[in-house]
């Protein structure tokens, strides 16, 4: 994987972006919260059943698997229908009780057990390279297994939250999918920014997104990052322009 080179202006505007939301945080949501230290497997299975589902949701749906399975190499075997009604809560279930227990088989193909400790050596993207060949897995994914578990490695987590902070605020273009996001962000991350910090930085700014920088109405005037954010003032020309052109045509009828 090639990542862009980033203009270095990027990497002070994450530095700011991330004091600001620092200090406006009142009760600032631990890492080890969110993260607490699964192992990489663990953490695997995890953030499988997270993908587009809230996160208390999510949780109950790994427990319930966890008690079913205490044993993962199990869970490998497990058919989608022994799957299915103990994750049936989490966004797109029957995607996930398919590709849970086939991401597992191929780590064991693969690797001749299930075991992703040995990625804790590896360079960061092509760790992220090996995983995303995983059914089932993608940037996010990927990224959440080297920075959120055990492996503690230094991969930023970019899901839809991010995603949709720093397209608004123009650091990245619009329309730029996670995939691409991760390729551009990483590079510009601080290199004083350790893996834990990488992980605040994703909680600040999920966070950000979850309370004030909501996808249908942001709370711009509350917002640490307004005096950053050119999104809010862009809003109100793209009314105004909407409504000198008149009402958009009618569309074919459904
Ligand atoms: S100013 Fe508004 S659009 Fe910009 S980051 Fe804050 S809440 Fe989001």
């Amino acid at each position: 994987m090639q990542l862009a080179l980033f203009p270095s202006n990027e990497t002070a505007r994450l530095r700011r972006i991330h004091r600001l939301l620092a200090a406006a945080q009142a009760q600032p949501e631990t890492v080890s919260e969110v993260a607490p230290g699964l192992p990489p497997i663990s953490q695997l299975v995890r953030t499988m059943l997270g993908g587009r589902t809230q996160d208390a949701i999510s949780w109950a749906a790994y427990r319930q698997l966890r008690r079913a399975f205490p044993d993962w190499a199990a869970l490998a075997n497990a058919s989608p229908a022994q799957l299915l009604p103990l994750i049936a809560n989490v966004t797109h279930a029957e995607k996930k009780a398919k590709h849970v227990p086939l991401a597992l088989t191929h780590i064991v193909a693969r690797r001749g057990a299930l075991d992703l400790t040995f990625l804790d050596s590896w360079p960061v993207l092509e760790a992220i390279a090996w995983l995303r060949r995983l059914p089932g897995v993608g940037p996010k994914a990927a990224a959440s297994v080297l920075n959120f578990s055990t492996l503690n490695k230094r991969a930023l987590v970019v899901d839809t939250h991010h995603l949709r902070v720093m397209t608004r605020i123009g650091v990245l273009p619009e329309g730029t999918t996670d995939g691409k996001a991760f390729e551009r962000l990483m590079p510009a991350l601080p290199e004083e920014w350790d893996a834990p910090m990488v992980a605040h930085h994703h909680l600040l700014v999920k966070s950000l997104s979850q309370n004030l920088c909501t996808a249908r109405t942001p709370d711009c005037p509350s917002c640490p990052l307004s005096a950053e954010c050119k999104w809010h003032t862009r809003r109100p020309k793209l009314a105004s322009t909407q409504r000198a052109s008149g009402p958009p045509a009618p569309g074919p009828s459904p």
